[in-house]
């Protein structure tokens, strides 16, 4: 059976598989009821196409740059839009810009922000009809470009990931909360949460 077969007809935004992966409750709250309202710092681009442009030239990553390039992945059932694909010479290569960032916060705290880039890879990859040549996290406040490998381990996992969602909002059954209790301190939900 392949993937297409095993995983439901709902399809998933990919910023909740990001969400999910963080608590798997605030994807659930924001799939059925409310989204939290947008914080100063999300209603404003906190960068331009001409300061991305800067920071992937200097580590040599060239090409024409589409930002928010919307893509799709009919096997997993997600979409969403990018923040930005390179193309340069039939190479693919995706970019994802977070405010901080290190290798090191995306194993543990941040692996969150590393299962959104991986669905963002595959959605690219079948957008596009090509693989990625390389995947890429841009670290606005240091203007560093993190190479991430996107390999069939966590691959697998986002499709784990995946499945477990769609089961959640097809039973409609609340999910668990984090096990990480202070992410309930600055939590949008954390007076609905039960
Ligand atoms: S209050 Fe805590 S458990 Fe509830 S949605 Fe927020 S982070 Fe998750």
């Amino acid at each position: 059976m392949n993937i297409a077969t095993q995983l439901s007809s709902v399809k998933i935004p990919i910023v909740l598989i990001k969400e999910f992966a963080y608590c798997p409750r605030i994807a659930f709250y924001k799939y059925f009821t409310v989204w939290e309202p947008p914080t100063e710092s999300m209603k404003f681009p906190q960068y331009t196409k001409l300061h991305l442009a800067r920071i992937l030239r200097s580590y040599a990553i060239e090409g024409d740059i589409y930002m928010e390039h919307p893509v799709r992945s009919k096997s997993l059932g997600v979409y969403g839009k990018v923040d930005a694909v390179v193309i340069d010479n039939n190479k693919l290569y995706i970019v994802e810009v977070k405010l901080d960032t290190s290798k090191s916060r995306l194993k543990k705290r941040g692996f969150h922000h590393l299962l959104q880039l991986t669905a963002y890879t595959i959605a690219a990859e079948e957008t596009f009809h090509m693989p990625t040549e390389k995947s890429f996290i841009v670290v606005l406040a240091r203007g560093e470009v993190l190479e991430v490998k996107i390999g069939p381990n966590i691959r697998k996992m986002l499709t784990n990931i995946v499945k477990e969602m769609k089961k959640y909002i097809e039973q409609q059954t609340l999910p668990p909360k984090t096990p990480i209790k202070s992410r309930c301190n600055s939590c949008f939900y954390r007076k609905a949460c039960m």
